[in-house]
């Protein structure tokens, strides 16, 4: 019966996942075993990381020829940088981190890591030097360590472990019934938005790649969980080449470059200070967030401030 219902996971898996936007798609890729959209060339070479820049130039695409997503995109992430996309909905932000991860061809242009095309390298290598922390990360119908351990194949307990502690859900899953062993997913214990994030994060310290993505959730995490979720996410991204699709700009305030992102054309470009004194797009979020988080946070007491 079991098997029976095993398309069904599936089916209701890739609709929630598509829905989602920037899919867990390595999860997706060892799940499906589908032919994708790219292909290998006949003798590609492995992906050879010696630094983790990244660079797009010049890229046009879109998922159908016929309708233009990202109109000539070009930026350069040195090695350990931090890059943030910012703009409104279906500007195109997902989209560039669904192209870095090879999800689809461009129509034009250039994409390279330490100066190798994406294109021309095999897909398995380029996976492996990108670690994606999605929006909302699917979970697989198995144990909260299978869950963190498929970050890396032949992971130890303890660099489970290790991994989980570093990303604050250690004393968590010590916590549930049967620790690490316990079924997590649809059919096992649900896990919060925090807590599903908290896993993410666990499985790409584990896999420790050189180039990270992260997706913002859109969805509201409380604001205490999303402050612990935000300083670990900066401990991940340091040192490592690291794109950010971010929706809150209050996370995007360090970042080396901003990019603002407007119907697939860089409209602003520059760090924090320089894009609220341009007083453009960038400029008007922020002032409408600043104006947002003003409603939420009560006024601070004087005894809070001094
Ligand atoms: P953002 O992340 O900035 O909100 P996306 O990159 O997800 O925006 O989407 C950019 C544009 O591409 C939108 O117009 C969206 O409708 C379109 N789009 C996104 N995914 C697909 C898809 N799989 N097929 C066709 N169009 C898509
Ligand atoms: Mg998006």
């Amino acid at each position: 019966l079991a098997q029976l219902f095993r398309p069904l996971d599936l089916l209701g898996m890739v609709y929630r996942t598509i829905r989602q936007g920037l899919i867990d798609m390595e999860a997706m890729y060892k799940l499906i075993d589908t032919q994708t959209e790219v292909a290998d060339a006949p003798d590609a070479p492995a992906l050879h990381v010696t630094a983790g820049e990244v660079r797009f130039d010049q890229v046009h695409f879109g998922y159908d020829p016929e309708r233009e997503i990202l109109h000539g995109i070009s930026f350069t992430v040195p090695a350990g940088h931090t890059l943030a996309i910012v703009g409104p909905s279906g500007a195109g932000k997902s989209t560039i981190a669904r192209i870095l991860f090879r999800f689809y061809d461009i129509q034009s242009g250039r994409v390279t890591i330490d100066g190798q095309d994406i294109g021309a390298v095999t897909q398995q290598s380029l996976r492996a030097a990108i670690g994606i922390v999605p929006q909302d990360m699917v979970l697989f119908n198995d144990t909260v360590g299978y869950n963190i351990a498929y970050g890396r194949e032949g992971a130890s307990k303890a660099e489970i472990e290790a991994a989980a502690r570093a990303a604050q859900i250690h004393d968590f899953i010590m916590g549930l019934p049967q620790g690490y062993d316990t079924r997590v997913g649809e059919r096992g214990l649900k896990l919060s938005g925090g807590e599903k994030q908290r896993v993410a994060i666990a499985r790409t310290l584990l896999k420790d790649p050189p180039v990270l993505v992260l997706d913002e959730a859109t969805s509201a995490l409380d604001s205490r969980t999303e402050t612990e979720i935000q300083d670990v996410l900066r401990s991940i991204a340091r040192k490592r080449t690291t794109l950010i699709v971010a929706h809150r700009l209050s996370t995007v305030v360090d970042a080396d470059e901003i990019i603002v992102l407007d119907q697939g054309r860089i409209v602003e470009r520059g760090r924090h200070a320089d894009l609220v004194r341009a007083d453009g797009l960038y400029a008007a979020m922020w002032a409408r967030q600043a104006a947002e988080r003003e409603e939420v946070e009560p006024e601070p007491k004087i005894e809070d401030v001094f």
